[in-house]
């Protein structure tokens, strides 16, 4: 019982720049963009890169016409909580291979940006130990937090270096949201209205998986999202994560 009272730790808070790697279009809108809302609101930087374009998504959409959709939601849904820069690495959705190409394109996207902080999405094999997970979000997180160390040796991927650039050793946290083991998190009060926005941008998305309102939808699964985190932070609604520090 002790262990379900242990406090989360407030998120570090002393860096400027963050870069988010998530599988797909909607990955990072299912609880992490009130945390984000909250960081671009105090002037950070966050730039998201997404490995696919979600393409395999929908089951009523074909691929071709789905990929082009879900990349304009997405960036929709990033704007809305201040972030700009939104990055695809054409990986193929559903079928995402864990592998050397995969920390090549997350490393050179590091190296690019220079983030102090990397977030990711649970790459263990479950969530909460119930429902499996899909082997797209483990091997994008699990790839996501080997590229940290990656990006910062020169002798891996040199062809990197070839294309300028320069290794990049400043990661100092990958943060993994929807761990089961959250160590550290974020105060959502000021970002989550503007989380259920930005949720709602995926709306076809949404609208091929279920029947009920998309706002009431968006805003009952983020809200329950920040309140399961509330009792571990103080009674605030948080948006929680396992802090790797490097
Ligand atoms: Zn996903």
């Amino acid at each position: 019982m002790t262990e379900q009272l242990e406090q989360l730790e407030e998120m570090p808070d002393d860096w400027q720049r963050a870069l988010a790697v998530v599988a797909h279009p909607d990955d990072l809108e299912y609880g992490c963009a009130a945390a984000i809302a909250g960081w671009t609101d105090a002037g950070r930087e966050v730039t998201y890169l997404l490995a696919s374009r979600g393409e395999a998504g929908i089951d009523g959409i074909e691929p071709a016409k789905c990929g082009p959709l879900r990349e304009q939601e997405q960036r929709a849904s990033a704007a809305v909580v201040g972030v700009s820069a939104v990055e695809f690495l054409d990986h193929k959705d559903g079928v995402i291979e864990y592998g050397t190409d995969l920390r090549r394109d997350i490393a050179a996207a590091i190296r690019r940006h220079r983030p102090e902080l990397v977030i990711t999405l649970n790459h263990r094999d479950t969530w909460g130990g119930v429902i499996w997970n899909t082997p797209d979000h483990r091997a994008v997180g699990r790839a996501t937090l080997d590229a940290a160390g990656d990006a910062g040796n020169r002798w891996i991927f040199p062809e990197l270096i070839e294309q300028g650039l320069q290794p990049w050793n400043g990661v100092r946290w990958v943060a993994v949201a929807g761990s089961d083991s959250p160590t550290h998190a974020v105060d959502a009060t000021a970002g989550l209205e503007r989380s259920v926005d930005s949720l709602m941008e995926h709306r076809s998305y949404i609208e091929g998986l279920t029947d009920e309102e998309p706002e009431t939808y968006c805003r009952t699964f983020l809200t329950a999202n920040a309140e399961r985190a509330s009792a571990r932070f103080g009674d605030r609604p948080a948006v929680a994560f396992e802090v790797f520090p490097r």
